[in-house]
């Protein structure tokens, strides 16, 4: 039996004591082994990168970090975190609000798109930590609603996806430019391609390196399959033929929940949504298009198992964490490895067990997959014809 502060217990952190508490009451017992290792540098105030696995608990990193620092005293902006999506900050903030909910007067609070910008003047009037998409922060910077005197700590979660050559890199030397000079960094990812290496030595001078199996992304506890489809010249035949599959494995495997990635037509994924309603298995679909109250509505189903499958393109591919999904569908092949390795890893969260299926068009998806097997060394088997009962 482990004794409450031996060495691999939150209570050997040297958190503060409402700190430990919310972690506790969040039902968050033991540290994992990111946890365990990055918490103590980001408390001593070192910049740091962060790279583990999809699901290994970085938001409770940056989180933990972020609650044990602030001064709930001043009203100030003490802590500013960014996210590429906004289903990702949204979900951050709520994390931070059940870790800090024994922090009596903390205010965090989300400042996204698609939302009133009134709403955030008053909010930001106290507001220890701010958490939002780069669009926001910025504009909100600068309109003078958010003051970034006070900032110390600056997070960038997803941080590969945020500084991604034409995505958000502008924004973000923007409001990088607008904080103090003396504050600590944070860059966090479960992918950590070259790329990132080189944009963040334009913030960070002498980072610390947390890094947990850099060389291996796959998750252990996930299965992951492929299936070759014919290829149709026409592309809705080509969907016809993956998503009649599909419907056969959504039959012979009991999955709790499933994440889709279909990234090419929403109205396809619509189309597919009723199709899959109306076999009992209750779809909702996410993308993009969508206005930001049916984006959230979407994300609130999927979590709180109002719906069995989320039909999406890659808006959820990074970051979602839905913790009874344990199967993740493909219907096109990734453009890129980190997409791949992100899309999977909405299944096989905090250890549990699941399963990817990858369907993909014989020639050039095919070939696609095979070099992103290779890239990251996967073990991926082509899906059993027929599916055998107990494959899940
Ligand atoms: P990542 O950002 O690394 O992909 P998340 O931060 O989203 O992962 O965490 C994945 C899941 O693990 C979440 O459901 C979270 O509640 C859970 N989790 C994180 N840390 C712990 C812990 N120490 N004990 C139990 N569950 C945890
Ligand atoms: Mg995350």
């Amino acid at each position: 039996v482990l004794l409450p502060g031996g060495p691999s217990d939150f209570g050997s952190l040297l958190l503060s004591p409402p700190v430990l508490a919310g972690l506790e009451a969040a039902g968050f017992h033991r540290p994992s082994p990111v946890q365990l290792k990055a918490i103590p540098l980001g408390r001593c105030g070192l910049d740091l990168i962060v790279q583990a696995k999809s699901g290994t608990g970085k938001t409770c990193v940056f989180s933990t970090i972020a609650l044990d620092a602030l001064l709930l005293d001043s009203p100030a902006t003490q802590v500013l975190i960014l996210a590429p999506t906004r289903e990702i900050a949204v979900q951050i903030h709520a994390v931070i609000t059940t870790i800090g909910i024994k922090m009596e007067g903390l205010e965090c609070h989300v400042f996204i798109g698609g939302t009133p910008l009134s709403q955030d003047k008053v909010r930001l009037k106290k507001c220890h930590i701010a958490v939002g998409s780069p669009g926001r922060i910025k504009q909100l910077i600068e309109l003078d609603y958010l003051n970034t005197a006070s900032i110390r700590l600056f997070i960038l979660d997803e941080a590969d996806k945020l500084l991604e050559e034409g995505s958000f890199q502008e924004q973000i030397n923007w409001i990088y430019s607008s904080l103090p000079a003396n504050k600590q960094m944070l860059a966090v990812s479960a992918t950590y391609p070259e790329s990132l290496a080189n944009a963040l030595t334009m913030y960070m001078r002498e980072p610390t390196f947390v890094r947990l199996n850099p060389t291996d992304p796959g998750l252990l506890g996930l299965k992951q399959y492929y299936k070759i489809v014919n290829s149709h010249p026409l592309p809705h035949k080509t969907f016809e033929e993956k998503t009649q599959h599909l419907q056969e494995l959504f039959s012979k495997i009991p999955f709790n929940q499933a994440c889709c990635f279909y990234c090419v037509y929403s109205i396809r994924a619509q189309h597919l949504a009723e199709i899959l309603t109306s076999r009992g298995f209750p779809a909702e679909c996410i993308s993009g298009n969508m206005n930001q109250s049916q984006r959230l509505d979407a994300m609130a189903k999927l979590k709180q198992f109002h719906c069995r499958v989320l039909i999406s393109t890659d808006l959820t591919s990074r970051g979602i964490d839905a913790e009874k999904v344990n199967l993740v569908i493909n219907l096109d092949v990734p453009l890129d490895w980190e997409t791949y390795m992100h899309r999977i890893g909405r299944a096989g969260r905090f250890g549990t067990l699941g399963l990817s299926v990858t369907y993909c068009c014989r020639g050039e998806e095919e070939n696609m997959m095979m070099k992103i097997a290779q890239k990251c060394n996967l073990r991926l088997l082509p899906l059993p014809e027929p599916i055998p009962p107990g494959m899940m």
